[in-house]
């Protein structure tokens, strides 16, 4: 059996294939030798993504994380109904925008995946999506304090922080989002944002891809932290500014703080840092 490591070297080696495929003319085959080992990574990631979020206790029981598919855009890639700690390469499925199962064998999914859909739906430009029921977050979807971004590692989470209510438009509910109309107004409140709060429930997140989502989600909390520590200071904690959102923006996102961020997160986890 390989070793984790020639596994991960054979990965990456035919995921540059693909980058210089179409330029070397290379047979079909080989062009789709190097689309399989590209999507691997890519679900790798998720599984990897799954397993980070639970070990930084960013998801607990409760909580998800997608991939818009690799293969067609009008599709995602999801967990079956299951932790996220306990998430294997087995357990993805994949879903129509609008939650249908591609290929559902005996896998239950999320009662939630609709808020997933709904944003793929919405954003073109997002490319992955998490979930969450964060703690510390959860003071910030109820008490009326806008959560803001406070500390550079989280100017990622954008100026703006809306709040849904779910209950608005659709009255007493059990608070999940559970169908299309549903998402879709969750998709609205969150327009251009990176992150939407949910009443009495948590947060929503959605990125340019998976590795973004998981930093992102994992400082939502940490500034969540931070700013309730600064309110029972008894402080007016000062947020970032426009500039400086964009700026820290630009650095976290950046491959020398991306990649070192990536593996730092896989190997606490226990996973393979692809
Ligand atoms: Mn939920």
């Amino acid at each position: 059996m390989p070793s984790p490591n020639t596994t991960r070297r054979a990965l990456v080696r035919a995921a540059a294939c693909l980058a210089i495929a179409p330029l070397l003319g290379l047979p079909r085959r080989a062009r789709a030798q190097a689309d399989a080992a590209s999507e691997r990574i890519e679900l790798e990631r998720l599984v990897a993504a799954n397993r980070i979020l639970a070990h930084e206790n960013v998801v607990d029981a409760f909580g998800h994380v997608s991939i818009r598919d690799p293969q067609n855009p009008m599709r995602y890639v999801l967990a079956r109904s299951r932790s996220p700690e306990l998430i294997e390469l087995k357990d993805l499925m994949r879903f129509e925008l609008d939650g249908t199962p591609v290929d559902a064998r005996d896998r239950t999914p999320y009662g939630e995946r609709m808020i997933h859909g709904a944003i793929y739906e919405a954003r073109q430009d997002v490319h992955s999506v998490v979930h969450l029921h964060s703690y510390a977050v959860l003071p910030f979807t109820i008490s009326g304090v806008p959560l803001r971004p406070m500390i550079h590692t989280a100017g990622v989470l954008g100026a703006e922080i809306p709040v849904w209510n779910i209950r608005d438009e659709f009255g007493d509910t059990d608070m999940l989002v559970r169908n299309m109309a549903e998402g879709r107004s969750l998709a609205k409140a969150l327009g251009k944002n990176t992150c939407v709060l949910l009443r009495g429930h948590g947060a929503a997140i959605a990125a340019r891809n998976v590795r973004e989502a998981v930093l992102t989600a994992y400082y939502l909390q940490v500034n969540a932290q931070v700013e309730l520590q600064a309110l029972a200071l008894g402080g007016s904690p000062r947020a970032l500014s426009p500039a400086e959102i964009a700026a820290t923006t630009a650095t976290q996102f950046s491959p020398l703080a991306l990649d070192r961020a990536w593996e730092y997160f896989c190997v606490r986890a226990g996973v393979e840092p692809l």
